[in-house]
């Protein structure tokens, strides 16, 4: 889908998509593909399809991030995109049960792990003066969701991260944005209750969930040279929850 509407509109770019191997990350690394860029995934399985170039590792250890962001400039050239999509939405738990290796672990992943890849693909964009870095945050890091607390901590940690680096960044070249989803279907939310599913898609005043392929049709456009004069902002994309 999408390049009958936006034909090449990354041919000749690089593009770095973690958590590429499934969900927003796995429909925006096609949509970037079938657009014109050359792709690599970060996600802990690399496996390769598609012709992306899928790259192991994990994000929440700075060393794989740098390696990994090596790797791709040596194989595809120098990143132009870079989008993080890699997350976990923790244990659906109750504040008082969660312990302390639980909400390091969510915390590493979410907001430790963005702040890394942003860091190191950040440092060569600036360098030649063109980067389009998206984050993706989540809706309950605006809101903050019960039985979430280190997942809403977390993503409100990258929305305010991608305001202090887009700010950093502002006359570099290299824009710094991030999204903010309600509930998008996919396989993530495995690992959360019905219940918590109910509370979020209840909120949302369409009725419904949003796709993988919607979120990343906003992700591309944050992600390319049109997008020109927003840097350090948060976009909702919440079929209608998100009032301000
Ligand atoms: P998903 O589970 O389908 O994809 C997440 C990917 O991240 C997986 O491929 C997983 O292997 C990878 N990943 C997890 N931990 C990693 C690590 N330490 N290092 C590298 N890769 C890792 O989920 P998704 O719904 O596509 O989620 C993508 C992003 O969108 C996440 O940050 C999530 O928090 C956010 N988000 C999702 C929703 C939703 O309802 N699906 C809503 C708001 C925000």
């Amino acid at each position: 889908m999408g390049n009958q509407f936006n034909d090449n509109r990354f041919s000749g770019r690089v593009a770095l998509v973690t958590g590429g191997a499934s969900g927003i990350g796995q429909a925006t690394g096609r949509r970037l593909r079938a657009e014109g860029a050359r792709v690599a995934t970060l996600d802990l399985r690399a496996e390769p399809s598609d012709g992306l170039l899928a790259v192991a590792g994990d994000v929440s250890r700075s060393a794989d991030v740098d390696s990994a962001v090596n790797r791709v400039e040596r194989e595809l050239g120098p990143i132009d995109v870079l989008v993080c999509a890699a997350g976990i939405p923790g244990a659906s738990l109750p504040t008082l049960e969660i312990s302390d290796d639980e909400w390091r672990r969510v915390l590493a992943i979410n907001a430790d792990g963005v702040f890394y890849c942003n860091r190191a693909a950040a440092r060569g964009m600036a360098e030649r003066g063109y980067g389009r870095i998206v984050n993706v945050a989540s809706m309950a890091g605006k809101e903050g969701n019960p039985m979430a607390a280190a997942y809403s901590a977390s993503k409100a940690a990258v929305i305010a991260l991608t305001k202090a680096i887009g700010k950093d960044l502002a006359r570099t070249g290299v824009l710094v944005n991030c999204i903010a989803p309600a509930v998008v279907e996919t396989p993530i939310l495995d690992g959360l209750t019905q219940a918590h599913i109910d509370y979020m898609v209840e909120r949302i005043p369409m009725g419904r969930m949003g796709t993988a392929e919607e979120v990343a049709a906003l992700i591309c456009w944050l992600a390319c040279e049109e997008c020109s004069f927003s840097t350090g902002a948060t976009y909702d994309i919440s079929g209608g929850r998100a009032v301000y």
